[in-house]
């Protein structure tokens, strides 16, 4: 049961209050690949420039992903940079450089394209068409996507969005694209554009879960100390799908263990924010994710 991931591969460049850090290992393929956990396992699909360090690579290839379908491109890797508020919340991109992401055209190498499960990272939603094309008919898929696109390429969006099982987006997102301010009528009218099942990551206030049959919503675990929260998305994602996938849950099944995966999401996910890049989900043992697991839990219980 493999999941593709197709997204950016990156260096980040960021800045809190209290710290910044230069061109450490970012980009969604990258947090998604590490936060499965190697539970099954990821193929990812992406470009990488002549900077990009073999190291960083090998890392992904340590925690369970198979980095073969990352090409290097010559040029710049993809390079975001942003600086956080106060808060640890709010952020402002300084900086998207593209470099050899501009001309990325995803070429999904012929073994891989009968993986069972597809994750489509936040990128141009042509190519994340052009992905869906080259697939065999996937178990199931999942799509990312952020505000720009919904902005500057409206139309490339509805169309990917007709051909997916699940979307995921944060609250804002929802709501710039459907036009509601309530998540309910949101989530409504999303399933209407194609994705039966909808995510609405809303911070460290949880994840809204609009499925077949049920909703469900799950509240954030409480954080003592946020370094970076940078990823934290796609980590979710990642271990959502993870456990999507070990599962091995298809579009038609019911909303089980769907359920249950939004709770491996948000355990995953709060990982995340306690370390620089991809540091806090690396730090997480597997007995302190059974420990958040359970918490989790008990915060949802009377
Ligand atoms: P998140 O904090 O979950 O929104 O994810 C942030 C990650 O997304 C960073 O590691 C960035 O490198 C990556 N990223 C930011 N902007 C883009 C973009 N336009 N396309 C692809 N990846 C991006």
């Amino acid at each position: 049961m493999a999941i593709l991931v197709v997204g950016s591969v990156a260096y980040d460049t960021v800045e809190t209050p209290r710290e910044k850090r230069e061109r450490q290992l970012g980009g969604s393929a990258s947090f998604f690949a590490v936060a499965a956990r190697g539970k099954v396992p990821v193929r990812c699909v992406g470009v990488v420039g002549e900077d990009f360090r073999e190291e960083d690579l090998q890392l992904l290839r340590d925690h369970g992903a198979d980095t073969s379908g990352i090409v290097r491109e010559p040029g710049a890797s993809f390079h975001w940079s942003g600086r956080y508020h106060a808060d640890m919340i709010e952020r402002d991109t300084l900086a998207t450089e593209l470099g050899v992401f501009a001309d990325f055209q995803p070429g999904i190498p012929a073994a891989w394209r009968g993986s069972e499960y597809l994750f489509l990272a936040n990128i141009h939603p042509d190519l994340q068409l052009h992905v869906l094309e080259q697939m065999t008919g996937p178990r199931l898929i999942a799509l990312d996507t952020m505000n720009l696109w919904i902005e500057t390429t409206p139309e490339a969006l509805r169309r990917v969005l007709a051909r997916v099982d699940i979307l995921l987006v944060n609250d804002g997102e929802a709501r710039q694209l459907t036009g509601k301010r309530s998540l309910a009528h949101a989530a409504r009218d999303i399933a209407a554009m194609g994705p039966r099942r909808v995510i609405i990551k809303k911070g460290e206030h949880g994840a809204l879960y609009f499925g077949a049959d049920s909703v469900l919503a799950v509240p954030a675990l409480i954080l003592d100390d946020v370094v970076d929260p940078t990823g934290a998305g796609d980590s979710f994602a990642g271990g959502f799908m993870a456990a999507v996938a070990a599962a091995g849950a298809g579009r038609d099944d019911g909303d089980a263990v769907f359920r249950a995966a939004m709770l491996e999401g948000t355990v995953t996910a709060s990982f995340c924010p306690e370390g620089f890049s991809v540091e806090g989900l690396l730090h997480a043992s597997d007995d302190t994710y059974r420990k958040r697991l359970d918490a989790l839990r008990a915060m949802m219980i009377p």
